[in-house]
């Protein structure tokens, strides 16, 4: 797996696009270690690394991984944006959507992800830009430094949808992302009305 790179994408050519014509980009961003690269092995089907091209059914739909240098011509290409500024700041441009992670066992974790959506905020004052805040590592619950109220309060502080989930036991990942695409459904459903 070549996990240097600063941008990996995977992309779905779910029958459930969100939008015509042009791919809506979905953004993991989050402190080191809280889970962005196992959320996205989970999206992708791949256990060995993602950086061979793999397939996976999900719910009858074909996932399909490339890198972002390859070209992205597929619905939802979900990026893992790490912790340089480059990745960051190219990031929180081009993203039309954002899960935002953070460990429950880390609040350390917690409090970057709240600078990170101020940080997004900034980019992105006026749109109403799809995020869920994500509480991961739930399975670790002796080691939880974040409780789920405080998670839950910071949502709605923030204005936005909130779940605790583990990528270690695969609880609640696909339930992250089908919440990030029903938002996005939502916000094209509400543009052409
Ligand atoms: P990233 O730096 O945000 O991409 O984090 P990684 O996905 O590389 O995960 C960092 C470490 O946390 C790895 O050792 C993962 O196996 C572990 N990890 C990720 N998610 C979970 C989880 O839900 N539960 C547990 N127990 N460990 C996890």
């Amino acid at each position: 797996g070549s996990w240097s790179s600063s941008d990996s994408v995977i992309s779905t050519d779910s029958s459930g696009e969100p939008t015509g014509g042009s791919p809506i980009r979905v953004v993991l961003l989050g402190a080191n270690g809280v889970g962005k690269k196992s959320f996205a092995s989970i999206f992708a089907g791949a256990s060995d690394g993602m950086d061979s091209e793999d397939c996976e059914l999900y719910g009858g739909e074909r996932m399909l991984v490339t890198m972002a240098a390859s070209p992205v011509d597929f619905p939802i290409p979900i990026t893992v944006a790490l912790e340089d500024e480059w990745a960051l700041e190219h990031s929180m441009q081009t993203g039309d959507a954002y899960l935002l992670l953070y460990s429950i066992t880390d609040r350390a974790s917690f409090l970057r992800a709240s600078e990170l959506r101020i940080t997004l905020r900034r980019h992105r004052p006026a749109q109403h830009t799809p995020i869920i805040l994500v509480g991961n590592k739930c399975d670790l619950v002796r080691c939880r430094e974040v409780s789920v109220s405080e998670g839950r309060a910071c949502a709605a502080v923030f204005d936005c949808k909130f779940i605790e989930t583990s990528a270690a036991m695969q609880h609640n990942v696909w339930e992250a992302f089908h919440g990030i695409v029903r938002q996005l459904r939502l916000r094209r459903d509400s543009k052409e009305a």
